[in-house]
C-alpha cells in the first residue's frame, strides 16, 4: 500500500505568490497541456503542471527545493497553449521571485529591494554622507576628473566592502539551496560536480537552452547582450584596476585606449540588450502573459544603470561640470543597486539556475 501523506497547505504562501505575479495559479484545472508543450519538460518529471498543483496546494517547502522552477526559461510556450489562461510561465516566474525572497540572507534586504524608492534612497544617503565626510559637497573646479569628487580609494573601500558583504550573503543562500536540493531530491550522483558545473557554464555562455523556446524565441538575443554586457563591465573593472596599480595609468583615460573601447562596447551591449528585453515584454505576441513588478523593477534599474553610465562619459566629454558630477553620483547609485542588491534581485537567478542544472546533470536528469 502506498504511504499515506497528509498535506498541510501554506495559505500565506499561496497569497504571497499571487501578489508577486502568480495570481492566476488557481485557474489551473490540471489538463497537462503545459507539460506537453514545454520544450524543457522531461517525461519522467513533467512540469509546469506539477508545480501548478503544488502551488495550488500551498506546498511551499517542496516548491522551494524544486530544481524545475529554475529549469524553466520563461519562454511562455506553456502560457500560449494553456486553455484556462492560468499563465503557468508567469506562475513559475513568481515562484522564482518568491524563492529569492525566502532564501535571502538577511531577509530584510529582500524587503528593501521590493521597494525601489527605499532601495535607491539608501545609496543616495550613503554616497551623500561619504561626500560630506570627504568635504566634497560641491562641484570641483577645473577639468572634469571624477576621482576629484569621489577619490579612487573611497570608491574602492566602499564598493569593495559592499561586494564582500553581498558576495558572502549570496554564497550562504546558494549553499542553503544546494543543501535543500540534496536533502529533498537525493544524492545518487552519476557525474562529478566539477564536470557538471563546467558543462552548465558552457551551456550558459552559448544560451543553449534558450534556443528551445518557440513563442518567445527572440528573448535570447536581448538576454545574451545583457549577460555579455555585464561580463564586459566586470572585465573593465579588473582592467582599470590593473592600469591603476600596475601600469600607473590614472583616469581620465584616453578614448583611443583599448580599455575605453571595451568599456563602451560593454555598456552599449547592456543598453541594447535591455532595450530588446523591454521591447519584447511590451510586444503583443498573442500570449496571455504579464510581466511582474519584480521583473519590471529590475529591467528599469538596469536600463538606468546603462543610460547614466553612458551619460556620465558623454557629459564629461562635453565638459559640462555642473551636470557631469551629479550624473556620476546618480550612476553610482545604480551601480550600488546592481551590486549590493544582487542576491535579492532578478540577477540572483544566475547562481540558482546554475546549481539546479548542475544538480540535474549530476543525477543524470538533465534533458539536454
Ligand atoms: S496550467 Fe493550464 S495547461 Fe497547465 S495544467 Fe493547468 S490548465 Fe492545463
Ligand atoms: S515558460 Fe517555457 S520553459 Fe517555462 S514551463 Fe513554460 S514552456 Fe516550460
Amino acid at each position: 500500500m502506498p504511504e499515506e501523506r497528509v498535506l498541510s497547505p501554506d495559505i500565506n504562501f499561496i497569497r504571497d505568490l499571487k501578489k508577486v505575479g502568480g495570481e492566476t495559479v488557481k485557474k489551473c484545472y490540471q489538463c497537462a497541456t503545459c507539460a506537453v508543450v514545454c520544450p524543457m519538460s522531461p517525461d519522467e518529471r513533467p512540469f509546469p503542471r506539477k508545480e501548478m498543483i503544488m502551488a495550488q496546494l500551498g506546498q511551499k517547502e517542496s516548491l522551494l527545493a524544486d530544481p524545475d522552477i529554475w529549469y524553466c526559461h520563461n519562454c511562455n510556450d506553456c502560457s500560449k497553449y494553456c486553455p484556462r489562461g492560468a499563465r503557468p510561465g508567469d506562475v513559475l516566474s513568481a515562484l522564482r521571485a518568491k524563492f529569492i525572497n525566502e532564501n535571502a540572507i538577511p531577509s530584510f534586504m529582500a524587503k528593501i529591494v521590493r521597494n525601489p524608492i527605499l532601495a535607491l534612497a539608501i545609496p543616495f544617503v550613503i554616497l551623500f554622507l561619504v561626500l560630506a565626510a570627504e568635504g566634497h559637497l560641491h562641484i570641483p573646479e577645473g577639468k572634469i576628473v571624477y576621482s576629484h569628487f569621489f577619490s579612487i580609494h573611497t570608491i574602492e573601500n566602499l564598493f569593495g566592502a559592499l561586494v564582500a558583504l553581498a558576495g558572502l550573503s549570496y554564497i550562504i543562500s546558494l549553499v542553503r539551496f544546494w543543501g535543500k536540493l540534496k536533502s529533498l531530491n537525493g544524492t545518487d550522483y552519476k557525474m562529478k560536480f566539477g564536470d557538471a558545473f563546467v558543462e552548465t557554464i558552457v551551456e550558459f555562455l552559448k544560451h543553449t537552452k534558450f534556443t528551445k523556446c518557440e513563442a518567445n524565441a527572440d528573448r535570447k538575443n536581448g538576454h545574451m547582450l545583457v549577460f555579455y554586457g555585464f561580463v564586459g563591465l566586470f572585465i573593465t573593472t579588473c582592467w582599470i584596476t590593473f592600469y591603476y596599480y600596475v601600469m600607473k595609468i590614472h583616469s581620465p583615460i584616453s578614448l583611443a585606449d583599448p580599455m575605453k573601447w571595451w568599456a563602451n562596447l560593454s555598456a552599449l551591449s547592456l543598453l541594447v540588450g535591455i532595450l530588446i528585453i523591454i521591447g519584447n515584454h511590451m510586444k503583443d505576441k498573442g500570449i496571455n502573459t504579464k510581466t511582474s513588478s519584480f521583473d519590471w523593477t529590475f529591467i528599469i534599474m538596469i536600463l538606468l544603470l546603462a543610460i547614466t553610465g553612458l551619460l556620465t562619459e558623454l557629459i564629461r566629454l562635453a565638459g559640462i561640470r555642473q551636470l557631469a558630477y551629479p550624473m556620476y553620483f546618480v550612476h553610482l547609485m545604480f551601480v550600488f543597486y546592481t551590486i549590493v542588491y544582487f542576491p535579492y534581485s532578478k540577477l540572483a537567478h544566475m547562481g540558482y539556475r546554475t546549481l539546479a542544472i548542475t544538480y540535474y546533470k549530476m543525477v543524470g536528469k538533465d534533458v539536454m
